[in-house]
């Protein structure tokens, strides 16, 4: 007989303390560690991401001047990104509703995108809008996110279950949004995306366990599950997510500089309730389980694969050892970190900003004495190929994890049935 439980059950031991919750990340660890781990053993997993995730927008609605003074702005722009009034005119009420994307490029700031914005904005820092009337009035006005009426994130695709590695099959270097610098070739280098066994879709393949309506974390802030995002199909499920921007953290934020271009860091946790014996067998035990793909950089056709357990083990965090530093009378790499995260004083690099480091290893490459982290080497065509960058920060997104269990074990965060299935019907590859 199948062994069940259900959400209200759950819900009551989280009452009395009793509830037993652990990210998967733990639930690995236990696993290695020998311990049998049953379906009576846990009540809630929690898988979360952290990546790059193009697809991001924020949803913003604000006032610029009085009622009455002009019928609407048809102009905007935040700390000198372009933002896209309406759809609504809000005619005569000096209130403007925009849209602002994630990857949009400021014209007044270098490497400033959308996901710096929204950091900002959770900083508590000042923006500053510049707008322009129907009848040609410009507006200029300072705010912060508490200002605002309405800011929220919203993700058109999210979660990818899972992503892939790249390698360049060329004879020429080429410039792209899965390398930090231009991306070496003839099956040289090797890059990838995706946090493995962490990554909320990996864990509950048949979407047992949430769905339309379910509440989740968006970098920290409770949000729910829209639907399925662009571009789903069943074997690569993604999701449509809104959430405030009030209450998110800046660490699992940001931008992420590619050698094409600024790319919006975002964290995505969803809690998989253990309610059926068939959830928790799907509930990834190992990285060894979960397929990573190997694709040809241009052309994106499939030239191999292997296992996140061949790049994630353990080694997740970038470890910086500022005595190792050899203070070179020109240090090359002083502004080669995607994230900024070198704290920069008399010319050299005296520490890390820890809640802007992605672990990529972009650093380590460049400064193997300073920096250390074990990034792997991928067999390949018989020749071992170094992994130079990850796309995904599965540190942070275990600590995502982490903060959603402590949420639930708290009574912090709304378990709830989703309240409609997620449909892949008319979904797109
Ligand atoms: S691992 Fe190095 S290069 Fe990458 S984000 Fe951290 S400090 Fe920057």
């Amino acid at each position: 007989m199948v062994k069940k439980r259900n959400l209200s059950e759950i819900k009551k031991k989280i009452q009395d303390g009793t509830a037993i919750v652990i990210t998967v990340q733990e639930l690995i660890d236990q696993i290695s560690e020998g311990e049998k781990v049953q379906f009576e053993d846990v009540d809630v997993i929690t898988t979360a991401t952290k990546g790059l995730m193009s697809g991001i927008m924020g949803v913003f609605s604000f006032r610029l001047s009085p009622p009455k003074t002009l019928r609407k702005f048809t102009e905007v722009s935040i700390n000198g990104i372009l933002a896209y009034p309406g759809p609504c005119p809000n005619e005569y009420l000096g209130i403007v509703d925009l849209i602002v994307y994630g990857t949009a490029q400021s014209k007044t700031q270098e490497n400033y995108c959308g996901g710096s914005l929204f950091r900002e904005l959770v900083e508590g820092k000042k923006i500053e809008i510049v707008a322009r009337s129907s009848e040609g009035e410009e507006i200029k006005k300072e705010m912060t996110l508490e200002d605002m009426q309405f800011a929220k994130l919203m993700g058109t695709r999210q979660a990818i279950k899972n992503y892939n590695a790249m390698i360049n099959c060329e004879t020429y270097k080429v410039d792209t949004i899965f390398s930090c610098q231009p991306f070496e070739p003839d099956k040289t280098q090797i890059t990838f995306s995706g946090c493995g066994a962490l990554n909320p879709f990996q864990n509950d393949p048949n979407f047992e366990s949430f769905g339309v309506g379910s509440p989740i974390l968006v970098n920290g802030s409770i949000g729910y599950l829209m639907g399925p995002g662009t571009r789903n199909y069943l074997e690569k499920p993604n999701m449509m997510t809104l959430a405030p921007m009030l209450g998110m953290r800046p660490e699992y934020m940001g931008a992420f500089k590619t050698s094409y271009g600024l790319e919006p860091i975002c964290s995505i946790a969803a809690p998989i309730p253990i309610l059926n014996e068939q959830i928790f067998n799907s509930v990834v035990k190992s990285d060894k389980d979960v397929q990573l793909t190997i694709l040809s950089l241009v052309g994106r056709e499939k030239v191999g694969e292997i296992t996140y357990g061949d790049v994630w083990d353990n080694n997740f965090l970038m470890k910086f050892n500022s005595n190792a530093c050899k203070k070179c009378d020109k240090c090359k790499i002083l502004d080669i970190c995607p994230t900024n995260a070198f704290i920069i004083e008399n010319g050299i690099i005296s520490a890390i900003d820890r809640t802007r480091c992605f672990n990529c290893g972009t650093c380590v490459q460049l400064c193997p004495d300073a920096f250390k982290l074990d990034l792997k080497t991928i067999e390949f065509e018989r020749k071992e190929i170094p992994i130079v960058l990850r796309q995904s920060d599965r540190h942070g997104a275990i600590k995502l994890a982490e903060q959603l269990k402590a949420m639930i074990l708290k009574g912090n965060f709304p378990l709830k049935n989703p309240t409609g299935e997620l449909d892949f019907a008319e979904s797109v590859k």
